[in-house]
């Protein structure tokens, strides 16, 4: 069958909605996906049908949630190519990040030793690498970019060869920019060189089908609520030796062998990073969202969304005033823009009176933000649910306000 946007809206009940009396136009899949059919229906059925906590129970529903749990594990595993024991149920990539940050560092990181970070990162890949760097006194070092919002390869590549690195942590794609970084190549790079490599897949997860073993990475990280699952639950990819090497990330139940007053033996992975009642919803309404990808074609998803780019991409370029940010030949449907005189959230304001919803701001990305020379971008953001029909009627709003604004 060939790609019908149309039927997969139908799987997408929000879209329907309308926005400040116009229809929905939403723009803003890098911030959040929306949610088919099968993922609300997963989690209707396990509030009804399943729930109970999982892993203590002798009862029939305990055990019926059990299974659940572990085959959403298994879903995802063997959606990533991976292992269920390097599948680790988070919060989100936030989560992830975080736990890889602070549980490898103790285990692997002695004082001096430098972590190299991009100047695309999220955040959620700063902050956390800076916490750790201060605790165990570590370096952090920054890959540049270039001007059209590519990696500077050569620069990565020096810093990779210095002796202190021990560790680089980047992002698969840019989720102000767009743009796709060449982590099969990055990686093996490093890993000629003994440095651990941790992606953040938060974007790339949502639009491109992984294969985690090819990749080689050694730590992944994302959320469930970007590719089309629920909030509040992500995932960690870890290599098993790796994990097994780690020390837990907190303490509680479900995370231990033997627990005495005299002192405590821990589960292997992936029980001794799940302290405590799992988000078993989620990680099950996480595995219906991946089953439904696994029913598409996500090579035409992929290429549906490339069209979308590419128009709104050339139509928007034509607006006098307006700037794209990141202009990589390889991205995905991300497109940052200004336009001179116009304060982003004014042109948000007035797109969402058009009915058209777009996020504005620093995007978790202040010093990526510095390094543009500005202190915030518009961004629309498209997924595979997006129409021609949307992306038309962005480029018509935004030069409707730009008119208004300028
Ligand atoms: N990394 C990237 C590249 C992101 O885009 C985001 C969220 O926007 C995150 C990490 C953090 O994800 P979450 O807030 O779901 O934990």
């Amino acid at each position: 069958m060939t790609f019908n946007v149309d039927r997969i809206r139908q799987d997408f009940p929000i879209l329907s909605k309308s926005n400040r009396g116009k229809p929905l136009a939403y723009l803003d899949n890098a911030a959040s996906s929306q949610k088919p059919n099968c993922v609300i229906a997963c989690l209707a059925k396990y509030y009804k049908e399943q729930n109970s906590n999982v892993h203590r129970g002798v009862y029939a529903l305990a055990e019926e949630a059990e299974i659940e749990y572990q085959q959403a594990r298994q879903t995802i595993a063997d959606w990533l190519h991976v292992s269920t024991e390097e599948i680790i149920f988070v919060r989100g990539a936030t989560e992830a990040l975080n736990l890889t940050a602070h549980c490898f560092s103790q285990s692997k990181l002695k004082s001096g030793d430098a972590i190299i970070l991009t100047q695309m990162e999220h955040h959620a890949n700063i902050v956390p690498w800076q916490m750790v760097a201060k605790e165990k006194n570590l370096k952090i070092k920054v890959a540049p970019i270039m001007n059209d919002g590519t990696l500077d390869l050569e620069c990565l590549s020096k810093l990779l060869r210095e002796e202190d690195t021990k560790l680089l942590s980047l992002c698969h794609i840019s989720n102000s920019l767009g743009t796709i970084n060449p982590v099969e190549q990055i990686i093996k790079e490093a890993h000629d060189r003994n440095i651990t490599v941790v992606v953040d897949g938060a974007q790339s997860i949502p639009h491109t089908r992984l294969d985690l073993k090819k990749m080689d990475c050694d730590f992944f990280a994302f959320s469930g609520h970007k590719v089309f699952g629920p909030m509040g639950i992500g995932v960690l990819y870890g290599k098993k030796e790796l994990l097994q090497a780690m020390p837990p990330y907190q303490g509680g139940g479900d995370m231990i062998d033997q627990v005495s007053f005299e002192g405590t033996t821990f589960a292997p992975s992936p029980q001794r990073f799940e302290a405590g009642t799992p988000n078993v919803a989620g990680a099950i309404g996480l595995a219906s969202a991946i089953d439904y990808l696994s029913n598409q074609n996500m090579l035409e998803l992929a290429q549906h969304e490339d069209s979308l780019l590419q128009f709104a991409q050339t139509e928007l370029q034509k607006i006098k005033g307006l700037k794209i940010h990141g202009n990589a030949a390889k991205k995905v449907a991300v497109i940052s823009f200004s336009i001179e005189g116009v304060h982003p959230h004014d042109l948000a304001t007035l797109l969402d009176s058009e009915g058209i919803a777009i996020r504005t701001g620093h995007h978790c990305c202040q010093p990526l933000m510095e390094s543009l020379g500005v202190t915030s971008t518009a961004r629309a953001s498209f997924a595979f649910y997006n129409t021609m029909e949307e992306a038309e009627r962005l480029v018509d709003a935004v030069q409707k306000s730009a008119s208004i604004l300028c």
